[in-house]
């Protein structure tokens, strides 16, 4: 293994700083920074100021800097003008927290045996915290690294909507990168994980207005058209009853992969736990049995949901022989790298429109997969920093969800590799009630993260 020299001095840092951290963790979640609805405005502002005050405690040169919602904070590194910069993105702001499933309070954070339970502990503010005192390590020792530029979002848990106008507005100031550094994903079982496919998204609501008003069924039916009908009808023939998407474009996508790409998911699915998928999907049936076959489906081939209708009778028991004059139908469709969202909308427009010319096609946004190549090279060096802070190499894993700010990052920054260092665990429980983060993450996060900085700086040595 291609441990630092430095490891034992590294090692001896992440375990002594953890009360300072275990600190400052249990300040950054009692700062209820949600970003849904407009409830926690003027917690988003203090946890940026929060943010802020801690970059520049470590020799960051930090700002808030106000968005068209809730603001971004920059922290600039220069350790030395002709080292290369790299970025690194967390977000500060956290999921709601009103599940009546809370033990504790969601932002009275508790610290038990070496855990940290409250809103955000793991989702992101732990290994956003990490990464901090991994850059101070090797600031502080004078170790090689390269320049870092740390931005903040405080949008991300509501997709991340002014995350491009952010970049774009700010681009004349801020740092082009070689790479992006994002610790924001879920190890995978026992197992370290590297992202290194995350899907798209695109959401639709397609509307068929066939009249003007209720019609009785006796009286109309047969004769007039029922846009509920048409609708269920033109939705099947769109996606089937093996969860297969139709529609000849978006089926024609290529999720083929490559030896690389093969290899890496044999060896998730050889580790699997088809049990605990079972138990936490709550027993839902499912389109495929075989383990390579659902790791495809989730991360690597495109897929369609329909979500609800409007214009439907919902009420059970009860039956209003009535013909409703329109309906809606929400649709949406995770997306793999190839299939824009613009051209999907187009896509199922022109379906549509086939089969049905009257269906009208709503736009309700999108965004781009995003993908690294697993021959990168910041891919390699993130292997073996995660085999040195976590003690055993990484798995190569896809995403079914979506990081809205990294499709912005490669829309400003082409080409530049997205490397993806998970900490948190399965069971911390991201989204979920009793969220956690286990504090010896953090600490082998500290141990990786510097690792990996410390090996990016060497990629530009000659
Ligand atoms: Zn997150």
């Amino acid at each position: 293994m291609h441990s630092p020299a430095f490891l034992p001095d590294l090692l001896d840092y992440s375990q002594s700083c953890m009360p300072e951290y275990t600190k400052q963790l249990l300040e950054m979640v009692s700062i209820p920074s949600v970003s849904a609805g407009t409830e926690h405005h003027a917690d988003l502002k203090k946890m940026a100021e929060y943010a802020r005050d801690l970059l520049a405690k470590y020799g960051f040169t930090a700002k808030v800097v106000p968005t068209k919602g809730s603001p971004a904070i920059v922290g600039l590194m220069e350790v030395d003008p002709k080292a290369p910069w790299i970025t690194v993105y967390n977000h500060m702001d956290v999921q709601p927290a009103k599940e009546p499933q809370w033990k504790t309070s969601p932002f009275e954070p508790l610290l038990k045996e070496g855990i940290v339970i409250g809103r955000g502990s793991t989702d992101d503010k732990g290994p956003a915290l990490s990464i901090v005192h991994a850059i101070h390590y090797l600031k502080s020792r004078n170790i090689p690294m390269p320049n870092v530029q740390v931005i903040y979002e405080t949008e991300e848990e509501i997709g991340s909507p002014n995350f491009g106008a952010f970049l774009d507005d700010n681009k004349g100031w801020l740092k082009d990168p070689e790479s992006i550094l994002i610790s924001d994903t879920i190890f995978e079982g026992e197992h370290p994980a590297i992202t290194y496919k995350l899907k798209g998204m695109q959401r639709v609501e397609l509307e068929l207005v066939s009249g003007s008003k209720d019609l009785h069924s006796g009286i109309f039916g047969g004769a007039v058209e029922n846009p509920l009908s048409i609708l269920i009808s033109v939705l099947a023939k769109m996606v089937n009853e093996k969860g297969d998407i139709l529609i000849p474009e978006i089926a024609a996508a290529n999720s083929s992969l490559n030896p690389e790409e093969e290899k890496a998911l044999s060896e998730v699915a050889s580790i699997f736990d088809l049990d605990k998928f079972t138990k936490d999907s709550g027993e839902a049936k499912r389109y495929a049995e075989d383990i390579r076959e659902i790791l495809m489906r989730i991360w690597h081939k495109p897929t369609l949901e329909i979500h609800g209708f409007s214009g439907a009778q919902h009420e059970i028991g009860v039956l209003k022989s009535a013909i409703s004059p329109s309906v809606r139908a929400k649709v949406s469709l995770r997306l793999i790298p190839g299939l824009e969202p613009k051209a999907i909308v187009s896509a199922i427009q022109s379906f549509v429109k086939s089969i049905h010319p009257g269906i009208e096609v709503h736009d309700l946004g999108g965004q781009k997969a995003s993908f690294t190549p697993l021959s990168d090279p910041f891919l390699k060096e993130a292997s073996v920093a995660c085999t040195v802070g976590f003690g055993r190499p990484p798995l190569f894993t896809g995403c079914g969800g979506t990081i809205g700010a990294i499709p912005q990052f490669q829309r400003v920054w082409p080409q530049r590799a997205v490397v993806l260092i998970a900490q948190s665990l399965m069971s911390d429980g991201y989204h979920a009630p009793n969220e956690q983060f286990e504090l010896i993450q953090g600490q082998r996060g500290i141990v990786a993260l510097a690792t990996y900085l410390n090996r990016v700086s060497g990629m530009f040595r000659a």
